[in-house]
């Protein structure tokens, strides 16, 4: 059996949404196959008040054990430091986080908040968020660098806005049934096994990709979106192409850039107008190039392409 506990700070619930329609395991099957007990959830927990005081207590308190803490959301400091602007039951909720995660067996930041601020850390960070141990690529954030799990682990990773169900339940099921050494974790504590691949890893449109034929438009099938509709696909480490969403489809396959939301800078270029969903260009070369091409190497291999494309790169393959 392994107890978990899953708290929300500065969230849209997005990642509690996504969550509960894993499908490989699901929720029910993390209860019923893999020994998960669910202490508290935000929408599946039926303590409130003075009952989820006491139990986030014999935590703290060591009464009850926790086996993994999950955090969905980032960490909010506002205003000064303080955390009051996210009370929780009643105190701020980041010094509930300090004293849980002092417990927790493993630490999971599910979802781009938790892991390095994600959205609500964009310039000028109003509500001082942090992620658990990154604020965006800077190691530290609000556990610190050195902060380590009683399992001798620093904070799992779980990026993306949202983080892919399956994504989540898989590792929770590797956490409970004592398989956490299989958990591989890159530079930014993500597990290797979802994050060492590209969100190009699979997409439909490669072909369209080598040929530099490109799609101008949402939903086309033809076409890649790396040239002109801003697609970060060829340097985002998900498997949003490996692992479909809803086991059918994805961002790509759908004719809708990838926006690189596992990534810590994410949302990029802080939104500014103009930047999403176009590609930026600086003299005819993308100015994001897929991970580790150089410009030069960009031109020749895009020349190379353009020159090589058959005609039924430029037609639609998917018909009906
Ligand atoms: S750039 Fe985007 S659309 Fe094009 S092949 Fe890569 S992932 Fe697919
Ligand atoms: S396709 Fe890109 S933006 Fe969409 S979920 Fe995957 S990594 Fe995030």
């Amino acid at each position: 059996m392994a107890n978990l506990l899953w708290l929300q700070g500065g969230a849209c619930s997005g990642n509690t949404m996504s969550f509960l329609n894993a499908e490989e395991p699901s929720v029910c099957d993390l209860v019923t196959d893999f020994g998960i007990r669910v202490l508290w959830q935000p929408s599946l927990g039926v303590e409130l008040g003075d009952a989820l005081k006491a139990l986030l207590h014999a935590v703290i308190d060591g009464r009850t054990p926790v086996d993994i803490l999950v955090f969905e959301g980032s960490v909010i400091n506002a205003p000064g430091g303080t955390g009051t602007w996210n009370r929780f039951a009643g105190r701020p909720m980041k010094e509930w986080v300090q004293a849980l995660a002092a417990r927790a067996r493993y630490v999971l930041a599910v979802g781009d908040c938790a892991s390095w601020g994600g959205i609500p850390a964009m310039s000028p960070n109003p509500s001082e968020s942090q992620g658990l141990q990154f604020l965006k690529r800077e190691h530290g954030g609000f556990l610190g660098a050195d902060f380590r799990s009683q399992a001798g682990l620093p904070v799992i990773n779980i990026p993306g806005c949202p983080a892919h169900p399956d994504w989540i339940s898989q590792v929770l099921v590797a956490l409970a049934t004592g398989r956490a050494d299989d958990l591989q974790l890159d530079e930014l504590q993500r597990p290797k096994t979802f994050f060492q691949s590209f969100t190009q890893t699979g997409c439909t449109r490669n072909m369209h990709f080598s040929y530099k034929v490109s799609a101008t438009e949402f939903g086309q099938r033809k076409g890649c979106l790396f040239y002109d509709l801003g697609c970060r696909g060829p340097m985002t480490h998900s498997p949003c192409n490996r692992i479909l969403w809803n086991r059918q489809s994805s961002k790509t396959r759908a004719g809708m850039p990838c926006i690189g939301c596992t990534e810590p800078e994410f949302p990029f270029f802080e939104l500014r107008p103009g930047t999403v969903f176009r590609t930026q260009t600086l003299m005819g070369v993308p100015r994001d190039m897929p991970q580790g091409v150089d410009a030069q190497s960009y031109r020749a291999l895009s020349i190379a392409g353009k020159h090589a494309a058959p005609q039924w790169a430029e037609e639609d393959l998917f018909v009906i």
